[in-house]
């Protein structure tokens, strides 16, 4: 999922206070599920900006909405109405959907109440860690399933560099070695013999390094 997290209230405050009213959208999938921007925290922000905006005495209506989706057209024009009765919309989304709701209501402002961090797992309860930068041209099948490029501090195709102590990383000793998790994985099925194949570098082109990247799927177009 695309990991995110709610930007704090001072900022939120300060990017809606030139509005008298304003939308809370919040989106039902990725932000949700990293209790960043989901229907119930639509409701506990829309709630502490009341609570701020009434003791500085100013007046502010707060409409609130949550859709499935924002990266999503289908879900946004389920917002039409409510968007367009404010002065502007505070997207709750990924940066994604941000822009998707700016792109589908463009005489409105938009703005971001989440701050997105990176695509990651809920590894535990209030744990949400990296895993993917989104290279365009997957590569786990080389690194018995654990990427190097996303969670290596020094994204080595051909590791470990010889820092790594205790299984933890010399950059942070609070995150693990992704070559040593590699090595062990490799060593647990048997397979360590791939450690010593030499690995090329890796074609950035599809990652960002070319511009915004776009996915063309034909065989679903309409
Ligand atoms: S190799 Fe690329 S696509 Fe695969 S997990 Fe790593 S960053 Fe993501
Ligand atoms: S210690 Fe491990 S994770 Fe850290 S930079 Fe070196 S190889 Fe990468």
């Amino acid at each position: 999922m695309i990991v995110g997290e709610q930007k704090p209230l001072e900022e939120i405050k300060a990017m809606v206070a030139p509005y008298d009213n304003f939308l809370i959208l919040g989106c039902g999938t990725c932000v949700k599920t990293c209790f960043a921007g989901g229907e119930e925290e639509v409701a506990t922000l829309a709630s502490a900006l009341r609570l701020a905006f009434g003791k500085d005495g100013k007046k502010t209506k707060i409409s609130e909405l949550t859709v499935e989706r924002q990266c999503e057209g289908e879900f946004i024009r389920q917002a039409a109405s409510l968007a367009t009765q404010n002065q502007a919309v505070l997207s709750l989304a990924c940066g994604a959907g941000v822009q998707m709701v700016a792109s589908r209501f463009p005489k409105i402002p938009v703005l971001p109440g989440v701050n997105t961090t990176f695509i990651g797992i809920l590894e535990q309860p209030g744990l949400f860690t990296e895993k993917c930068l989104g290279c365009g041209n997957c590569v786990l099948d080389v690194f018995s399933g654990i990427c190097p490029i996303s969670r290596c501090s020094k994204k080595l195709l051909n590791g470990p560099c010889g820092g790594s102590k205790n299984g933890k990383c010399e950059v942070n000793p609070e995150t693990d070695c992704a070559w040593q998790l590699i090595i062990d994985r490799y060593q647990a099925f048997g397979e360590t013999e791939k450690l010593y194949n030499y690995v090329p570098p890796k074609d950035w082109r599809t990652a960002d390094a070319g511009g915004p990247r776009k996915l063309v799927r034909e065989d679903l177009m309409v």
